[in-house]
């Protein structure tokens, strides 16, 4: 099935969420009764009709994505395309970027959001916020400001640092298709956290947008709980 808008969101579901000693991947997990990666799919199914969805799932993750599948609608799902994970994050994301390239026509006029899969409470205007921003750059990445006092160590103790200069990485990040292929086929190692820091590695600047502090990544149990909370108040 051939993709016809202009933008993606690239799910990645890869990981095997060791951190959070359950026996399910952590992006299967329920919250309020539902898998935290279908939470995650539907905030970008419902954010635009025309936006085609990427799904990066783990090998063997097949039967808990069948059980996962019933929660969305029929067409929900077939707009889903799902590929097969790598090794690690980065693997992942260059399959699902691979998997993109084939059923895009032009990815010279074409961006794509990476997300990770355990990062349910993104919102439609950080979406938005991050597609227009990467229109406009050519990537862009949501970010939050650091609220905390910051402190460096030193050889003979620490020193404070002016916190105003960093921010908190979160997804999506958002890029043009064809600059960050490139970016991911000429990739010098796998060991990035975030596509990010890949693209800038390959010499490209990265836009800073507005991220969100409820835009939680569901890392350890503790994570899961304050997502409950989250979840039960206004969010949205
Ligand atoms: O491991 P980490 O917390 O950085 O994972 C961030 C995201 O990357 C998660 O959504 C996870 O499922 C995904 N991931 C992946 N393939 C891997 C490892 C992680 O898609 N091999």
């Amino acid at each position: 099935m051939e993709i016809t808008g202009n933008r993606a969101a690239l799910v990645v579901a890869g990981g095997s969420g060791k951190r959070m000693k359950a026996s399910l991947p952590k992006q299967f997990l329920k919250l309020q009764g539902r898998p935290i990666l279908i939470h995650t799919l539907k905030r970008f199914l419902s954010f635009d009709a025309q936006l085609a969805v990427i799904l990066v799932l783990g090998r063997g993750f097949e039967p808990f994505w069948e059980e996962a599948i019933v929660h969305l609608t029929a067409e929900e799902a077939a707009r889903i395309h799902v590929c097969a994970g790598g090794k690690d994050r980065t693997n992942s994301v260059a399959n699902g970027l691979e998997t993109l390239e084939k059923l895009v026509v032009s990815p010279n006029n074409f961006w794509v959001a990476i997300h990770d899969a355990v990062r349910p409470f993104v919102t439609h205007a950080m979406i938005q916020t991050a597609f227009e921003a990467a229109e406009k750059t050519g990537a862009a990445v949501c970010c939050v400001p650091v609220k905390s006092s910051l402190r460096q160590k030193t050889e003979d103790g620490s020193q404070p640092v002016d916190r105003s200069q960093f921010f908190h990485v979160q997804t999506p990040q958002t890029f043009h298709l064809a600059s960050i292929l490139t970016a991911y086929t000429q990739r010098p190692h796998d060991l990035f956290t975030d596509d990010a820091s890949l693209f800038q590695a390959h010499g490209r600047a990265v836009e800073i947008c507005e991220g969100s502090y409820d835009n939680l990544k569901i890392t350890t149990p503790e994570d899961l709980l304050i997502a409950e909370k989250l979840l039960a108040g206004p969010v949205g």
